[in-house]
């Protein structure tokens, strides 16, 4: 589960990481108020749960409670990545001379928590992470005594952390190990810590996951959930009864039964594209049904061409056939479309896609293959 920063710096705080002191705000006159009580310059944060804010405009400064509430008025409302924001924080700005960073995330190889810091923190982690690895020190928790000081100095050390910032950011990797482990998190993250002007080092950003499997026992963060927030398509498609889980690519989806659709996941991988979500129809499914999936998988922002790959069994080919042509009208003209039909009723339902003026596939790896190629070529006219 996702929490936002203004709570994931309340649990920091709570084990003596210093953060700044912040309220959020909905409106841009609640952010003016606030600011008016911090009495300082501040920074407008949007709340969502997504990183990249700074990159997309999301945090943004007001030295007066005037700007404040401009800052927040551009800031309420935005998009970033698909999420709108709803909430913004907003806490006074600090003089920031240097940027660190500190993780914590859950190592599959070890089974045990990994420390990551580095001195190169800031917005560009990730391509720092990508490009020059070396520059991220990695270091595993030993979970019988969690992390302890003098492991927190040698793994800062090693990365480079100036002595003027030492004593301060191994007692903050401390407590982050500490948090970690007592709230069941996935990940724990400080990006930038701060050294500011004044001398102090502090989290100016927080990040933490909690696993959902850790939530019947941290009663207080699961009050915290937000699903509508954290992913929107996923809780409309609950409410109207999909099986639909978002991914991360732009080739929409869809199949019926479980198996069949993770198969036709890896094909699309396999075929050299990124699946934009995975989406079971179930079985029997009649051409109502593909049609709402169709227009459902269309209204992800990422997807630029869908894939429907169908084993007709109780489900029939000319329901299936039906329903994508139903949805082709409503979706954005020029959206490739391609189907894979095989059993009961797959010749009939072919001819009715062909009669349609739409694209099949012979077989899975065909319509995979012909669903990347459509989308590549309509990437390319752009
Ligand atoms: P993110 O982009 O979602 O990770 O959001 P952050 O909270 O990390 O903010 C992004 C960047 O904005 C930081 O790396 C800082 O450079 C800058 N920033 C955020 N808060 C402050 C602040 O209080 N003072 C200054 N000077 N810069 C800030
Ligand atoms: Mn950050």
């Amino acid at each position: 589960m996702k929490i936002h920063e203004y709570q994931a710096k309340d649990i920091l705080a709570r084990y003596g990481v210093p953060v700044q002191p912040g309220k959020v705000a909905q409106t841009p006159d609640e952010a003016e108020t606030i600011a008016r009580e911090l009495g300082e310059p501040v920074v407008i944060k949007a709340q969502v749960y997504v990183g990249g804010r700074g990159k997309a405009g999301g945090i943004q400064f007001g030295d007066t409670p005037e700007e404040a509430r401009d800052a927040a008025a551009r800031v309420l409302g935005m998009g970033i990545k698909g999420l709108i924001v709803e909430k913004v924080l907003v806490t006074p700005k600090v003089d920031i001379k240097e940027e660190y960073y500190l993780g914590i995330t859950l190592d599959r190889k070890t089974q045990a928590p990994v420390v990551m810091v580095s001195v190169a923190g800031g917005i560009d982690i990730e391509e720092v992470a990508e490009k020059t690895p070396e520059k991220i020190i990695k270091q595993p928790i030993d979970m019988r005594w969690g992390l302890r000081t003098f492991e927190a100095l040698d793994i800062l050390t090693r990365a480079g952390f100036p002595s003027y910032v030492l004593r301060q950011s191994a007692a903050i990797l401390v407590s982050l190990a500490k948090a970690f482990i007592e709230s069941d998190a996935s990940l724990t993250e400080i990006n930038p810590l701060a050294y500011t002007a004044d001398g102090k080092v502090l989290a100016a950003d927080g990040k933490i996951v909690i696993d959902d499997n850790g939530l019947f026992r941290q009663k207080e963060y699961a009050t915290w959930a937000e699903p509508e927030e954290a992913n929107p398509l996923e809780y409309e498609a609950k409410k109207e009864g999909l099986t639909y889980v978002k991914l991360d690519g732009n080739v929409g989806i869809i199949g019926n039964g479980a198996g069949l659709v993770m198969t036709t996941l890896d094909m699309v991988a396999r075929s050299g594209g990124k699946p934009a979500n995975f989406l079971d129809i179930g079985g029997g499914a009649k051409a109502e049904v593909m049609y709402k999936s169709l227009t459902f998988v269309a209204r992800d922002p990422q997807v630029k061409g869908i894939l429907v790959n169908i084993f007709g069994g109780i489900t029939r080919g000319e329901e299936v056939a039906k329903g994508v042509i139903m949805a082709q009208k409503e979706l954005p003209a020029g959206l490739p479309i391609v189907v894979r039909l095989s059993g009961t009723g797959a010749e009939e339902g072919r001819a009715l896609l062909k009669d349609a003026g739409l694209d099949w596939g012979t077989n899975m790896r065909d319509a995979s293959e012909k669903i990347v190629a459509a989308i590549a070529q309509t990437e390319k006219g752009q």
